[in-house]
Formats: C-alpha cells, structure tokens, sequence
C-alpha cells in the first residue's frame, strides 16, 4: 500500500462516488436511487441512476429534458417507446443490453424477467435528478378533468379514478406477448423506423487482447445512440491504457470486481496515491496532480474530458466496467500510440529513455494491456 498525504495546495476533486452511500427511494414494484452533480461534483456532463423493478413493476410513462442511456445488469424488461411522429416501439432487453431514449422522447420500463431487472441510467446533464421527469401520471392529476375529456373526446367520467399525483413506480400486469404489443403499437402509423435498444449483449467485442476486452456502442453501431459507451473485460493484473477522451467526459459504473484508477490532475512533484483494497483508477489533469482511487462493483467513477487516466484489475476476478460518455461517437488518444508514431528522436529526448524503447511501443493501438 502507499499513501502520501495530500499537499495544502491540492485541490483535488472527489471523482468517485458509491451507489451503496445512497439510499434507495422505495416503491412498490420497484426502487432508485441516483448520483447527481449534487453527491458528485466533478460530474457536470453525466447523472446517473440505480434503478430495480420487481417482476411486473413499471416506470411509468414518462419523459425529460435530457437523453436517456440504459445498460441492463440483470433481469430482463421491456421497453416502450412513440417517436415524434407518432409510431410506437417495444422492444425487450436482457442483462448486457442498451438502450437509448433521446431527449424528450417518450418511453416506459417495465421488469419482465423472473426476478424482475435491475439496470442503470446515465443522463447528459450531471444536474439532472430523475424524480424532475415529466411523466403522464403528473399531468394528467393536474389537468382538469373537462380538459381531459375534450382533449380525448371522452366523458369527464372516464377520468374518475386517474392518479392524484405522481406515480412515478407502480405493481403491473405482466405485459402482453412481444409481438402482439409490437403489432399494436404500430397501428396506423406504422412501427417506429429506428431502434431504441441494442442487443449489445450479443455483439462481438471491438476489441479482444489476451488482458481483456472491450465493446463500443455508440452512433457507428446504434444508430439512434445519444451516447457513447465502452463495456470493459479486464482480467485479473490487466491494465485499461494509460489514455484520454479528447471529446466528451467519462462516467463510469463499476460491474464487477475491483479496480485501480488513476486520475491525472499532476501538480508537479506532487502524487496522491492510494492503494488500499485491490482496484484502482488513476487521472491525470495536467497541472501536477495524479489521484489514484480503488473502485469496486456499484462504484462511479468520473474523469472529466482529456483528462488522462487509467484502470487496472487489481482484484483476484475479472474486472467489468462501463464507460459512458455523453456524445454520440467514442473517441480515445493512447499514449503509447502518441509516442509511437511521433519521431522517436524527440520522444526519446524528451521523455529520456531510448529510440530503442521508443521504437518497441505497438504501432497498433493496444487499449488493454497485456495484448
Ligand atoms: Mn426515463
Ligand atoms: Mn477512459
């Protein structure tokens, strides 16, 4: 283990946040919890959320502001959708899955598996707190009720046993079989043209290296995607490179294991290190100040755009994470292919090692290591 002490002059941020800090806000059919720039300061561009539904529990109808990126970790559910033309989309997703609502959109959830789902959401807005959500629930409780029915061309009287208020999570019915909704959502107007879920926990993973591996979903293969998202595999003493995301800021959602991360804030000379437990992130920020952090499972972590980091397994099982960034196409800069295809010459005075080593770093991009 090391530790050194942070200086007086350090003004380091918190970048880690644990959902287990929070509790949950129960209902019945399901609970939430969420990590917005309030617990998390450093998280201006992404809030994200814990959300459970029993088997049957619904997240009502509903919409907001921002963009919606969810990635199932257990469970199974069922998602609607209408787009902005009126045509419905319904679709199931399963433990690895995605899916992305844009922002106003209006959408549902509902737990099918056998034990109901459990998954997270990430909005593009570290401010968003999901209870600000607009949902039908409460408009409707707060529209009066000869609107209601001129609105709908409706007896007011069908509108006798309408919520007083938000709901927000409520116990359902099972939903009807997939194809019958389908068909039913599309009538008239036809089915929604676009997908609002991947089927991420299939795909093939982008990148395969004997440390690990990672899958990228973003626009290339999610057409409709808001976001872009790595899921990483490290194995056990793996190493995410060290690296930087010139174009969006990072959240991350720790899955399974434990981690080491390192954040470079650098202040010259000066490097906070903690080392206690098995993971770790460290971030570079560029101005002297290195933190590195251990992480484990239920974990955010936050390393703001181009700020260097990286993510080692230091635990005993693999390591799985989210990378989730709040632009629609995934980028990364690679030190080690910085200096790679730089003139070795200048990289070899400048970093003061030698052409010999300078020469030896992969042409290729490695991203996990070992390759
Ligand atoms: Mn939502
Ligand atoms: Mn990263």
């Amino acid at each position: 283990m090391k530790f050194f002490s942070s200086p007086a002059t350090d003004k380091i941020e918190t970048y880690k946040y644990p959902f287990s800090f929070i509790a949950p806000t129960k209902y019945v059919g399901g609970w939430v919890r969420q990590i917005t720039a309030t617990k998390l300061p450093v998280a201006t561009k992404v809030a994200g959320a814990q959300m459970r539904l029993d088997r049957g529990g619904v997240r009502e109808l509903h919409w907001h502001v921002e963009a919606e990126w969810g990635y199932m970790l257990y469970g199974e559910a069922r998602v609607t959708v209408v787009d902005e033309q009126g045509r419905g989309y319904v679709n199931d997703v399963k433990a690895g899955d995605t899916w992305d609502f844009p922002a106003g959109i209006p959408h549902s959830i509902q737990g099918i598996g056998h034990d109901g789902a459990f998954f997270i959401l990430g909005f593009n807005d570290g401010n968003f707190n999901p209870f600000d959500t607009f949902t039908v629930s409460d408009w409707i409780s707060h529209t009066p009720k000869d609107i209601l029915a001129k609105n709908f061309g409706v007896p007011s009287s069908t509108f006798d046993n309408i919520p007083s208020k938000l709901v927000y999570i409520f116990p359902g019915e099972m939903p009807r079989p997939l194809q019958f909704e389908q068909n039913y959502a599309a009538q008239t107007t036809g089915y929604a043209p676009q997908s609002y879920t991947f089927s991420s926990s299939k795909m093939k993973p982008t990148v395969t290296r004997n440390g690990g591996t990672v899958k990228i979903i973003d626009r290339s293969n999610f057409p409709v995607s808001d976001f872009a998202a790595a899921i990483v595999t490290l194995k056990p003493g793996a190493l995410r490179e060290l690296h930087w995301h010139p174009n969006a800021d990072e959240w991350q959602y720790y899955i399974q294991g434990r981690a080491l991360v390192n954040y470079c804030i650098i202040l010259p000379y000066r490097n906070l290190y903690f080392h206690l437990g098995s993971a770790t992130m460290g971030m570079f920020n560029g101005t002297g100040i290195t933190i590195t952090t251990n992480f484990q499972a239920g974990d955010v972590g936050y390393v703001p755009k181009s700020k260097g980091h990286y993510v080692e397994n230091t635990g005993d099982v693999d390591l799985v994470f989210v990378e989730l960034f709040p632009t629609p196409l995934y980028e990364d800069v690679s030190l080690a292919s910085w200096l790679a295809h730089t003139p070795s010459r200048v990289v070899s005075e400048n970093t003061k090692t030698s052409e010999k080593f300078v020469a030896s770093i992969n042409k290729k991009k490695a991203v996990i290591q070992p390759f």
